[in-house]
């Protein structure tokens, strides 16, 4: 199939390290898949954005929500390994958006005003968000509800993966459809998460999410509390789970858990999930 062809030529692109000059439109890593899955990674990247300068953030505020230029180091390819294991666990293909750019020329995390100072920076931050805005769309068309994961990193706790939905908000669908226990219970996500042996926040997963971790922007903008969105969940991800000898162990639990999640509450009867989703 197409899709996988462009998903091995993305793998070898981050695995050769002679790959180093990417032209404009391999800055960002698309798939556009048929299940009702999309996988996001916008701070991984480690490529420079010809032609545009280091953002400065000047009279931006720091931090959380507002400007930061830092890398979530592991997380393309970690992305890029679970979208490869849902490929081949999965009857069918999950969508992904995965940046290949330094955080540094732009953060696809923040809106425009905040994450892009040039012209080049801009241009990328609306191919981002066009090519997520499709996959979600098609993924309500087709399934009626869906699931966004979000990855990213953090240096807070290396042994710690933070879950932001702003306190449930982005997965609205899922409460509604599935009850509260499908977010915060034993067989939610960060349930099955934490029965693989991922130390999880919050735990109890009722528990309010740790400030500066609740979601940012693409949960936000994507997640199912907007009448045009799907349940989408942020995962951040402390250095244990992001270095290179972990990654297949942390791929193989994240994908098996994004099964375990789509066999308790997402219509996977593919191709033509001719059930209603409604
Ligand atoms: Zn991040």
């Amino acid at each position: 199939m197409p899709h996988t062809r462009f998903l091995l030529s993305a793998l070898l692109a981050v695995l050769l390290p002679a790959y180093t000059n990417a032209a404009d439109d391999e800055l960002i890593i698309v798939q556009e898949g048929d299940l009702p899955l999309v996988i996001s990674a916008p701070h991984g990247g480690a490529l420079e954005l010809p032609g545009a300068p280091i953002r400065i953030g000047e009279g931006l505020k720091k931090g959380a929500s507002g400007f930061f230029a830092g890398r979530d180091t592991g997380t393309e390819e970690l992305a890029l390994l679970v979208v490869k294991l849902l490929d081949e666990k999965l009857p069918g293909a999950p969508s992904c958006v995965i940046s290949r750019v330094h955080r540094k020329y732009v953060d696809f995390n923040r809106p425009a005003e905040i994450g892009v100072e040039h012209e080049k920076a801009r241009t990328l931050h609306d191919s981002w968000h066009l090519a997520l805005r499709t996959s979600v769309n098609r993924i309500r068309e087709t399934h009626g509800a869906g699931l966004l994961i979000d990855l990213h990193g953090q240096g807070s706790s290396a042994s710690t993966v933070f879950r932001g939905t702003s306190h449930g908000l982005t997965v609205q669908q899922l409460k509604k459809r599935h009850g509260e226990s499908a977010h915060a219970g034993e067989h939610s996500l960060t349930g099955i998460l934490k029965q693989s042996g991922w130390t999880m926040h919050p735990d109890p997963f009722s528990g309010r999410e740790q400030a500066g971790f609740t979601g940012g922007h693409i949960v936000r903008t994507y997640g199912s509390h907007k009448p045009d969105g799907i349940d989408a969940i942020q995962l951040e991800l402390g250095a244990d789970y992001r270095k290179a000898s972990a990654r297949h162990k942390v791929a193989t639990q994240l994908a098996d858990a994004i099964v375990r999640y789509c066999e308790l509450y997402l219509p996977t009867n593919l191709p033509s999930s001719t059930q209603s989703t409604q």
